[in-house]
C-alpha cells in the first residue's frame, strides 16, 4: 500500500461546548438531582438497588455531559472530564438540597424550608445533616443506620456519584471522530471483518494502523470470531477524514448456550486516503476462509459501504 496514513487524534478543541454544558447541563443536572433526592426521602431503599440508584443518577449526569460536548463539537477530553467532576460535585450538592427540603417537608411540622434558603446556606444544610445523622432515619436488617456508619455511606454515596460522572463524561465522543475541515463529526460507515491474526506481532501492527498487513488479512464474515472488526469512519462532506478503528472481537459462551461478543478496541482511530479506503471496504470474503463460515452466514458485502468517491483523489 502507498497511500498515507495517519493516526487520528483530538485536536483538543472545545468548540462551543462550555457554553452548552453550562446553560444546559446545570439545569438537567438540577432534575437530576431533584428526582434523586425526592427518591431517597420517600423511598429510600437499601442494598443493591440504592447502589444501581445511584449508579444510575450519577451516570445520567456523566453522560449528558457527553452528550452536550458532542452537540457542541468538544474534542478535548480532559474539558470534558473537568466538567464530568464539577457537575458531579455540583449533583451531590443539589441532591442534598433536594433531599433536605424533601426530609424537612415530609417529617417536620410547619416547615418553613424552601429550596433556595437551603441552597444559599451550606452551614444550615450541614446541620440538618448532623441531626438526621444523629438519629438516623432508615433502618437494614432491623438496625437503624447512623452516627459513623451513616456518614460514612454518605461519603462513599458522595465519591461514587463524583468519580462516575467524571468518567462517564466523554462517553459518547471519546471514541468518535471529527473532520477539522468540515467541522463536523464523522459517521460510522458499516465495518469489514478481517482474520484475527495468528502471532501477537501481526495484532501489534494491526493497532499500530500498518494497513499493509490489514489489507493482507482476508476478509471474513461478520459473524465468523474470532475476528478484527475494521469499523469505518468517514466525514459527512468530504472525503479527506475517512478511516478505521480496529477492535478485536471474541465471541463468548456464558456456560448457558448465551454467545455474547466481546469487543476491545485496539490502538487509536486511523485516517486513510480514499483509495485505500475503498480498498478495504471493498475486499471480498476470499474462497480459503469459506469453509470456516457458518452455514447460514451470508456471504457479505451487506455492510460495505456504497463507493461514493466524489473525487477520487
Ligand atoms: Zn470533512
Amino acid at each position: 500500500m502507498s497511500g498515507l496514513t495517519r493516526v487520528y487524534q483530538h485536536s483538543g478543541k472545545i468548540g462551543t461546548s462550555p457554553l452548552i454544558i453550562f446553560f444546559l447541563g446545570i439545569p438537567s443536572t438540577m432534575i437530576l438531582g431533584f428526582i434523586y433526592g425526592y427518591v431517597s426521602v420517600y423511598n429510600p431503599l437499601t442494598g443493591i438497588v440504592s447502589v444501581l440508584l445511584i449508579l444510575l443518577f450519577s451516570v445520567a449526569v456523566g453522560i449528558q455531559i457527553s452528550l452536550l460536548g458532542k452537540s457542541g463539537k468538544c474534542r478535548n477530553m480532559p474539558f470534558l472530564y473537568l466538567a464530568g467532576f464539577i457537575l458531579g460535585v455540583f449533583a451531590v450538592y443539589y441532591s442534598w438540597v433536594v433531599f433536605l427540603y424533601a426530609f424537612t417537608n415530609r417529617f417536620v411540622d410547619g416547615s418553613e424550608i424552601t429550596l433556595l434558603k437551603l441552597i444559599l446556606n451550606p452551614g444550615k444544610m450541614w446541620d440538618y445533616m448532623g441531626l438526621i445523622a444523629k438519629e438516623g432515619w432508615f433502618e437494614v436488617s432491623g438496625s437503624k443506620i447512623k452516627g459513623g456508619l451513616l456518614w460514612a455511606a454518605w461519603i462513599g454515596e458522595a465519591l461514587f456519584i463524583i468519580i462516575a460522572s467524571t468518567i462517564s463524561a466523554t462517553f459518547m465522543v471519546n471514541e468518535m471522530i471529527f473532520c477539522e475541515n468540515c467541522n463536523k463529526w464523522c459517521d460510522e460507515k458499516g465495518s469489514v471483518s478481517i482474520m484475527f491474526p495468528e502471532d501477537q506481532e501481526t495484532l501489534d501492527a494491526i493497532a499500530e494502523g500498518n494497513m499493509d498487513v490489514v489489507l493482507e488479512l482476508p476478509k471474513i464474515g461478520a459473524h465468523q470470531f474470532p475476528q478484527i472488526n475494521c469499523e469505518a469512519f468517514h466525514c459527512p462532506n468530504c472525503t479527506n477524514t475517512v478511516g478505521f478503528s480496529f477492535r478485536t472481537v471474541f465471541q463468548i459462551d456464558d456456560g448457558e448456550g448465551k454467545l455474547t461478543e466481546e469487543k476491545e478496541l485496539i490502538g487509536p482511530p486511523i485516517i486513510l486516503e480514499a483509495d485505500d479506503f475503498e480498498a478495504i471496504m471493498t475486499k471480498t470474503i476470499s474462497a480459503a476462509t469459506d469453509e470456516n463460515a457458518f452455514p447460514a452466514d451470508p456471504v457479505e458485502p451487506v455492510d460495505a459501504i456504497e463507493p461514493e468517491q466524489e473525487d477520487g483523489v
